[in-house]
This record gives structure tokens, sequence and C-alpha cells, in this order.
């Protein structure tokens, strides 16, 4: 269990959530001319069993394999392999290759073979052959999760729609177009964990949303589904404080040591075109909002389109000067380029005027420690980290930290104190395998250990014994007492003296 600050908001703060009005408007299909795709994992390493240019391929058709999770890469549109070119990728943090395709816009595609068995051997394999990854931002391959240790005790699927990041809608709108198809992969996935229960969790005022999820547990009775509503705070659709909030449990390092999966709705909704349809994920409805943009919405494009592409075909910037965000602007990464092609995890861009803020020394104010979900002191970690002190970030239990950027958000100096505690998080993660303690840990550990003992024994004594350990500590007391005052007599002599 986290150690939690007493002024910790426990993910209960008002955050102004900017989604009016794109979040309403109908979603907007853009069809690019050409699609630029990673030819390289999250590593960087690149793809084996590449395609190579002038190849022809269809909507469905694998480009490569990834080193780092043996997934495939599919092609999101039909034409022709014309170039592998150098362009930023979001996940790898710098310029690598790149299949450009150029697209024919007949969309002639190829499936995979839709789920004929319900084992989990073979659910857990179209899973991985499908490429489904948690489409909620982190792009976490969903086939790990459903590939539970034997003994692992699952009892609850927790379908996250949430979307707390302020801009983004894209869970709100697409979520609730295509809702029916995460029933379909429902009772599957929780047929192979054993799961009893499924909660889908949704923000209270989410109402086009919350309709669509209602009348689809109507009509799938046989599932045991339940919609549970969250309050409109952030970080409340964070996997750790939804997971608190709804179930109110805890762990350490994987949700399963509580016996949860959690998943994004968009997740669960490709899980359930894969099973019936055979169908990977080609398209992307992402979320371009933000006040440098002309015309804030939602859009239907397949994965590769490049921002800068979409953003110019559908009324421009507002301004010259933009800053972009991937994601989110609580916890999405600033990129220096509008030339980033959609990803798999992509969901959404937001786009704002660039200005730049100095940041001032930390006045101690707490802000950051009132705010932050998780109970962390983000200023002690930060002062830690800035002297070099894993070992005392470690103690401060950084590796708890969700990266929501709030203790950023909240902080009048402007101090960007979520990115020095997540550079905190990752030295702590190299340094300390989870479970492992620091040396202080350890000590604290000890005294605790040998109080205990004290405490156990002492109960064990007839109350005169009690009375006389009681008398002699109370002697023991006030001799330190009266040394402590004889110590501080014995200076002030010297002091006089001098
Ligand atoms: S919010 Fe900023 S100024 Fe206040 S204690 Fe935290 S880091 Fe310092
Ligand atoms: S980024 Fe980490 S430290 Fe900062 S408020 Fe969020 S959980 Fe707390």
């Amino acid at each position: 269990m986290p150690k939690f600050h007493f002024l910790a908001t426990d993910g209960m703060t008002k955050i102004d959530g900017h989604k009016y009005p794109h979040c309403d408007t109908p979603i907007i299909k853009y069809d690019p001319d050409k699609v630029y795709i990673q030819a390289v994992d999250n590593k960087g390493l690149p793809l084996s069993e590449m395609v190579k240019v002038n190849d022809t391929v269809c909507v469905g058709t694998v480009l490569g394999i990834r080193n780092d999770f043996n997934l495939p890469v599919y092609s999101s549109v039909s034409g022709k392999v014309v170039a592998i070119e150098k362009k930023t990728s979001t996940t790898v943090g710098r310029l690598v290759d790149h299949f450009v395709i150029e697209n024919d816009k007949k969309y002639t595609k190829v499936n995979l073979p839709k789920l004929t068995s319900r084992t989990k051997e073979a659910v857990v394999d179209l899973l991985k052959k499908g490429s489904i990854v948690g489409l909620g931002g982190a792009g976490f391959p969903t086939f790990i999760k459903y590939n539970v240790k034997p003994g692992t005790v699952i009892d609850t699927i927790l379908v996250n729609a949430v979307e707390c990041e302020p801009y983004l809608t894209t869970d709100y709108v697409e979520g609730a177009r295509s809702v029916n198809d995460m029933f379909y992969a429902l009772p599957i996935l929780m047929e192979i964990v054993e799961a009893k229960q499924a909660i889908i969790a949704c923000k209270e005022n989410k109402k086009h949303l919350i309709d669509a999820i209602k009348n689809a547990i109507n009509e799938h009775k046989e599932v045991n589904a339940k919609l549970v509503l969250v309050k409109d705070r952030y970080p409340m659709g964070f996997e750790r404080t939804l997971i608190r909030e709804v179930l109110k449990r805890e762990y350490e390092v994987l949700p399963s040591e509580c016996h949860v999966i959690e998943n994004n709705i968009q997740t669960l909704e490709a899980a359930g075109r894969l099973f019936r349809d055979g169908e990977v994920i080609t398209r992307r409805v992402i979320t371009i909002a933000g006040e440098a943009v002309a015309t804030p919405n939602n859009y239907d494009v397949p994965v590769g389109t490049m921002l800068n592409d979409i953003v110019v075909n559908n009324g421009g910037y507002s301004c010259e000067e933009v800053k972009v965000i991937n994601g989110g602007p609580m916890c999405g990464k600033a990129v220096l380029t509008t030339e980033i092609p959609v990803l798999l995890q992509t969901g959404g861009f937001t786009i704002l005027h660039r200005y730049d803020i100095k940041a001032e020394p930390c006045w101690k104010c707490g802000a950051c420690v009132d705010h932050c979900p998780m109970g962390l002191q983000p200023v002690q970690i930060q002062m830690a980290i800035n002297r070099g002190d894993v070992e005392r970030c470690h103690d401060l239990q950084v590796e708890k930290c969700v990266e929501c950027g709030l203790c950023s958000f909240v902080c009048p100096s402007h101090i960007d104190v979520s990115a020095n505690v997540s550079k905190a998080k990752l030295m702590a993660r190299l340094k300390f395998k989870p479970g492992v303690k620091s040396q202080k840990e350890e000590q604290r550990e000890k005294i605790k250990a040998s109080l205990q003992k004290f405490k156990d024994l002492f109960k064990k004594k007839t109350p005169e014994e009690k009375k006389l350990i009681e008398e002699k500590k109370k002697e023991a007391k006030e001799a330190k007492l009266r040394s402590k005052q004889q110590k501080q007599e014995v200076k002030q002599t010297e002091k006089e003296g001098n």
C-alpha cells in the first residue's frame, strides 16, 4: 500500500476539460495521398521480414515484424510502397525509417482468419497476430495482459472509458460509435481469464457515451457487465487511480496483483472486430484540438497519416508559432515538428500557441504535494534527484508516480516538476528492481521490528513488572533531560567566559 500524504487529492482535481464543441461534432473522415508507417520497433530496431520499395500492398498486408514484441506491422491503405524515408517517431524520440505508401484509395483489404476457438491459447495468439495494443495512449500489447500466469486470479475486467486528459474526445466519440464491438470481445476475454464481471467506467458528464453503453448493456444481458460513473476529475482515467476509485484496490506493479485487467474502451472494440471479422487496426479516430487549430475536431484517418496533412486540409492553423503536443496537454509530450505520423496508439494532438514561460525558484508552497493523486511529495523528489540522491527518491516511492503532470500544472513557479519526477522514476527503476529495498528502508524496517518485539515482550509482563519498566523509562528520560540541561549550562558558561 502506498503511503498517502494527508493533503493528497487522491485523483480529485477539477481541471478545465476543453472538450467542447468538438466532442459533439461529427467525425471527419480524411484519406491522405500517402501514409508513413514506422519501419522500426519502439526500441528503434529495424523490423524483420520487411516489404520492399515498389511492393504492392493491401489494407492489412504485413509490412514487417517488430522485434520488441514480435507483433506484425500492417499497412493501413492499399497501394504501393514508394520509398523508405526518415520521419520523426514519437515512440523512439528521433528521426527513424518509415515506409512511404502511396494510397490508391481503393482500400483493397486482406483480413486475418476470424476467431474459431475460444481457448486461451487461440485468443491470445489472435490478439498477438492482430497486433492489438492499448489504444488509450500507452500502446502496450494486449496479448500480454491476457496471457496471465497459471494461478493468477482475475475477477474483473475494467473498461476504461474515462478519458480525463483535456482536449481529447476520441474515446467519447469512437467509444460510443463502436460500443457493440466491445460486447463481442468482452465475453470471450472474460471466459479465458475466468473473470466474473466487467465494469465499464465512464465520466458522469459524458451523456452520449453513457447512453450508448447503457443500451449495449441492455442488449447484451448475457454479459455480466455494469456501468460505473466516476466524477469529472483529473487524473481519474489513469489505471491506478481508476482501480482505486472503482474497486478500492491497490497494486505494486501490475493490476493483475489485485485481480484486475484494465483496458481502454477502444482497445476492446478493436479486439471485438478482430475476433468477429479478422480485422486488424488500420484506422484511428484521433482528436486534433487546441487554440492554435482553426477547426478542432475528431478525424477518422488511416494509421500513418501525417498530422500536418490533416490540419492543412481541414482549416489549417490559427497562428504561425504553434506548440504541438503528442496527446493531451497534461501528460502528452511536446514535439518540435508537425510532420508526425499517426500511430496505432495515437489518441490525438493538442496544438497550442507557442509561448515560453521562465521557471522561477521553488518557494515551497506545497501545491504539488497537495495535488499529487498518488500521495507523493514531488517537491522532495525533485530536490533529491537534483542532488543525485536516487535512494532518497526510491524512499519517497517515486516509482508510484503515474506521470499525470498535475504537479507541473499546479506549480506557481512554472517548474516542470513532473519532468524531474519522471527522470527520478526512471533512475530509481534502473537502480532498484520491484521489491528491492533501499538501505534506509531496511534500517527503518529493522527499527520497526525491534520496537514491535519490545512491545510484544512488554505485553507479556505482569502489572508489577510493567510498572517497574515504566518507572525506569521515566528515570532514563529525566536523566537525559538533566544531562541536556547540564550541557547547555556548560556552553552558556563558556560563552560568558569568552
Ligand atoms: S508547486 Fe512548485 S513552487 Fe510549490 S512546492 Fe511544488 S515545486 Fe515548489
Ligand atoms: S506526475 Fe507523478 S508526482 Fe506529479 S502529480 Fe502526477 S503522480 Fe504525482
